[in-house]
């Protein structure tokens, strides 16, 4: 699209007289109308909007809206956290009036459809996680970390145990430390070793009778599965410290492990991450918490129950943490969730892992020659890889993602993990095609190319976008959205 299309704002395309509609004029009087309201609330002069023409606005607008990057047009390299693959069969189920249409107050008695649902869905996640039961109420994977370390909480203060401490290792997604510090525990860093695995004797040194649970992500950030993660669950055990998976991208272990079979007592999952639930624009997110069975009656209030074959709201948990979320979660994102369950079936969601792991260990071979790679492979359903190379030249991790805008695709994650220099992390997810892997490794490998030969090239983008580089910090904090008239 040439600068030209969308670099005048609508106010300037008005030219004044011009009108997009043709209506009789009106017949009402206007100092009639005038005399209707007070005078304090009556303009002196009309507004300044633009004069446009019928042609001008669609046309103005349509060219605007063909400039929203969106994964029914273009892939994104980190696919899970951005956006992924979303059913388009998830969203007619969504919309379905019965779905749709039911207030979230209706009985029970003329709820039951959603009611099944909903136990359904936690039964469906509970098994995939090896876990007892589900909550389906937190509506992001924050919330749902929150809920489970609250139950953590509630345990070991039913046992009358005072424990002040949550382990994170420093590899964590910042969520981790920031939900624990919520629920009123003090963090602590635990130090991973260089390939991102936890030290074990680093843990160790750390696991007292203060330490209320060790919260950690598998794979971990790096996008490696843990080796010893059944040792690292008993060593916990062993010292009455419960274990916390960060089960977000859970898409990398599907229908292989189960959080519950490797020792884990809570998981939460992300709906809006591994079941292709819409996020970002697209929608509220969803992240269910599952437990084990000794921290079953700490659940959120209500738990969807069943007797016979009817199903209710149980809100008599004495024990409960109470009640986390409006209503009983974001229920549209429930819908989604489950059809995309059902629709896969048990093989479907192994070949889910399976793609994934398969696309990303594509891309990291295709890239292993021209960037570093963090830590040596195979990786899991992401890669992480470093610009220290190309940093030495003096082109960065934010420079490359930049030129990535250029060349036509989404930016992936950079600076993240904190333990890498100059990361760049990237989630093909399962369902994209070798043709748009090879795109975008084609892409990649071309901007390291000019990071040789032109560097400039690269620390200049992007040329090709709407703006040039924000800056990264006011653009967020002291947005400039108005539109001034010129006098
Ligand atoms: C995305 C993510 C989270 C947080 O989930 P939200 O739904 O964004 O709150 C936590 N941990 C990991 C590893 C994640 O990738």
């Amino acid at each position: 699209m040439s600068a030209a299309s969308y670099d005048k704002l609508i106010f300037e395309l008005s030219s004044p007289g011009r009108v997009a509609y043709s209506l009789p004029d009106s017949d009402v009087p206007t100092s009639d109308a005038r005399s209707l309201l007070p005078e304090a609330y009556l303009r002196a002069e009309a507004p300044r909007l633009p004069e446009v023409s019928e042609f001008d606005i669609v046309r103005h607008y349509s060219r605007l809206s063909g400039l929203n990057y969106g994964v029914d047009t273009h892939f994104y390299p980190l696919g899970s956290c951005t956006m992924k693959y979303n059913p388009k069969l998830n969203e007619d189920m969504a919309r379905l009036a019965g779905f749709a249409r039911l207030h979230p107050l209706t009985p029970e008695a003329l709820s039951q459809g959603a009611l099944r649902l909903m136990h359904e869905l936690a039964g469906m996640l509970a098994e995939i996680a090896g876990m007892d039961a589900v909550s389906l109420q937190p509506a992001a994977g924050a919330q749902g970390e929150l809920a489970g370390v609250l139950m953590i909480r509630a345990y070991h203060a039913a046992r009358d145990e005072k424990r002040t401490k949550v382990l994170v290792p420093d590899s964590a997604h910042g969520t981790n430390p920031a939900s624990t510090a919520l629920a009123g525990y003090d963090v602590v860093e635990v130090t991973s070793q260089p390939n991102g695995e936890v030290d074990l004797d680093e843990l160790a040194r750390h696991l007292d009778t203060d330490v209320a649970a060790f919260m950690i992500t598998v794979p971990n950030t790096l996008g490696m599965f843990e080796p010893r993660i059944v040792e690292i669950t008993e060593m916990c055990h062993a010292k009455g410290v419960q274990v916390y998976m960060d089960g977000a991208n859970l898409n990398a272990i599907l229908g292989i492990t189960r959080p519950g079979d490797l020792g884990f007592d809570v998981c939460h999952f992300n709906l809006h991450k591994t079941f292709t639930t819409p996020h970002g624009g697209g929608g509220p997110g969803a992240g269910p918490v599952g437990v084990k069975a000794h921290l079953e009656p700490f659940l959120p209030v209500p738990v969807v129950t069943k007797d016979g074959d009817r199903y209710a709201l149980d809100w008599k948990r004495p024990q409960s943490i109470g009640k986390l979320q409006a209503f009983w979660g974001n229920f549209g994102m429930l819908v989604r969730a489950y059809t995309y369950i059902r629709t896969m079936g048990a093989d479907g969601l192994r070949s889910v892992a399976d793609n994934a792991i398969l696309n990303a260990n594509y891309i990291m071979k295709r890239l292993e020659k021209v960037y570093d790679i963090a830590v040596p492979g195979p990786c899991m359903h992401e890669c992480v890889l470093s610009a220290r190379r190309q940093k030495r030249l003096g082109v960065t991790a934010t420079d490359i993602a930049k030129r990535l805008l250029d060349l036509g695709f989404y930016a992936p994650s950079t600076y993240f993990p904190l333990i890498v220099e100059e990361a760049l992390m990237i989630e093909p997810t399962e369902t994209e095609a070798k043709e748009t892997l090879d795109q975008f490794c084609d892409a990649m490998i071309r901007i390291a190319a000019e990071t040789e030969s032109s560097p400039q090239v690269v620390q200049d983008a992007p040329v090709t976008t709407p703006v040039r580089r924000l800056d990264q910090t006011k653009a967020a904090r002291e947005p400039d959205l108005r539109w001034t008239p010129r006098p």
